[in-house]
């Protein structure tokens, strides 16, 4: 029987398991993946304080060191289902169950797909939705980002090294992300713009991409584009589908918590970018870690 367990080792899971560990708790934290989540994705990260710029797997190392030391089980698994049994809850993975008197969500949140034609038949085939991991593929092509908050511009910017051209192409005529990523898309001269406009289908000839259909959608005009690669950055849906049947989210899927990062479901809480939350970033997600790490060991201490 775990004190709390863990269920995903980004910058959230990994905050809240050094902070239950450091009061003496018996703390697992399960992962389907490499431990740094969604940072594993970055390539560079500018906005974490006490770093004028670091990697992401370097960040996603340094958070999961101290969690060695302090004796946090690892245990590889996906997660696909959390049962509450009285003061019990189970975790249940693809081949075995584990159980545990708290539970801290921290499965964050994964791309959402955009839904056009093409797009599935041609992914890994030049649509993407990692420019880190796919951008060094698409050397000297001309590229197409779709999208307009922080993920599609900051990895415009970062797929220029490698392309020839890199077009954003946007629903609206103004940008979400923020003013000092815009102002760097807009200094940079390899980036071109399609404003008010969205992707009506993918094209390929049999083996890869080869061009996409964009439509105005002020004007209603269909135009068509090559591009060798398409790199789809329209947001993030929540990671929760193991707590489908707990009620424990909106209707958008994203899960609901106090201030004290508590769901409904006693001794269940969420951390990081899969709770409905303002502001989706690493230091929101550390601060949430830190909020719940502390508050399973009040948890622990006021049901004994
Ligand atoms: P995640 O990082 O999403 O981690 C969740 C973890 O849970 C993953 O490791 C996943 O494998 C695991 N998991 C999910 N489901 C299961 C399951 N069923 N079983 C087991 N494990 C599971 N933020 C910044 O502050 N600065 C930036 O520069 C920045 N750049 C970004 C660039 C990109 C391209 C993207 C996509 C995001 C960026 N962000 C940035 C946002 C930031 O990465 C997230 O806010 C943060 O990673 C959220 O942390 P998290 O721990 O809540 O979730
Ligand atoms: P996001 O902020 O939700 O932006 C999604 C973008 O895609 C929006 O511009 C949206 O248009 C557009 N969009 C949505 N659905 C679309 C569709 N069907 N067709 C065309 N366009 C569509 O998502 P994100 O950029 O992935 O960011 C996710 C979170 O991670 C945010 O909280 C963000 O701040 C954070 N993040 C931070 C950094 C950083 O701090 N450096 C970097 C990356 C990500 P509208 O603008 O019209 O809604």
């Amino acid at each position: 029987m775990y004190d709390t367990l863990i269920i995903g080792s980004g910058p959230a899971g990994m905050t809240a398991a050094l902070y239950a560990a450091r009061s003496n708790l018996k703390v697992g934290i399960i992962e389907q993946g490499a431990p740094g989540g969604q940072m594993n994705n970055t390539f560079e990260i500018e906005n974490y304080p006490g770093y004028e710029h670091i990697s992401g797997p370097e960040l996603s190392m340094k958070m999961y060191e101290p969690l060695e030391k302090f004796q946090v089980e690892n245990i590889y698994g996906i997660v696909q289902k959390i049962e509450v049994d009285g003061n019990v809850k189970r975790v249940i993975t693809e081949d075995n169950s584990y159980e545990s008197k708290t539970i801290i969500l921290a499965t964050g949140a994964k791309y959402r797909l955009l839904g056009a034609p093409g797009e599935e038949e041609y992914t890994s085939r030049g649509v993407s939705y990692c420019a880190v991991c796919d951008g060094a593929f698409f050397r000297n092509q001309d590229l197409l980002v779709v999208g307009g908050g922080d993920s599609a511009v900051e990895e415009a910017i970062y797929l220029t090294q490698f392309a020839k051209s890199v077009t954003i192409v946007h629903r609206r005529d103004e940008l979400r992300a923020q003013k000092v990523i815009q102002d760097r898309a807009f200094a940079n001269e390899k980036i071109k713009f399609i404003w008010d406009s969205v992707v009506k289908e993918i094209k390929g000839n049999d083996i890869k991409v080869s061009s996409v259909m964009v439509e105005n959608v002020k004007t209603g005009e269909l135009s068509e584009h090559e591009f060798g690669g398409v790199f789809i950055y329209v947001g993030m849906n929540p990671v929760t589908s193991m707590v489908a049947d707990l009620a424990i989210t909106d209707d958008a899927g994203w899960v609901l918590t106090d201030d004290k990062m508590q769901t409904s479901l006693s001794g269940i809480f969420a951390v990081g970018d899969v709770r409905q939350k303002d502001l989706r970033q690493i230091t929101t997600a550390v601060g949430d870690g830190a909020i719940a790490g502390q508050g399973v060991y009040n948890y622990i201490v006021e049901h004994s």
